[in-house]
């Protein structure tokens, strides 16, 4: 049988950060979606098995997707 492993970063989560934020890449001044992060070994390109790292806390820019890391 042949495995096809690869690695994908998963995002979950998308709760308001309550704040308006100013997005540096696009400026729109938003409400901000907070997401948790991880990357992940996979199989198939689907099934995530193994994690690579520690959860990663970001928000994201409700209007261009962009994505900053948060502490
Ligand atoms: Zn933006």
């Amino acid at each position: 049988m042949f495995l096809i492993i690869g690695t994908k970063f998963f995002t979950w989560g998308g709760q308001k950060t309550g704040d308006m934020i100013r997005c540096s890449e696009c400026g729109t001044v938003a409400e901000f979606t907070e997401k948790t992060g991880m990357r992940f070994l996979t199989l198939f390109f689907i099934v995530p098995v193994i994690p690579l790292s520690g959860k990663k806390k970001m928000i994201e820019c409700p209007n261009c997707k962009a994505r900053f890391q948060t502490e």
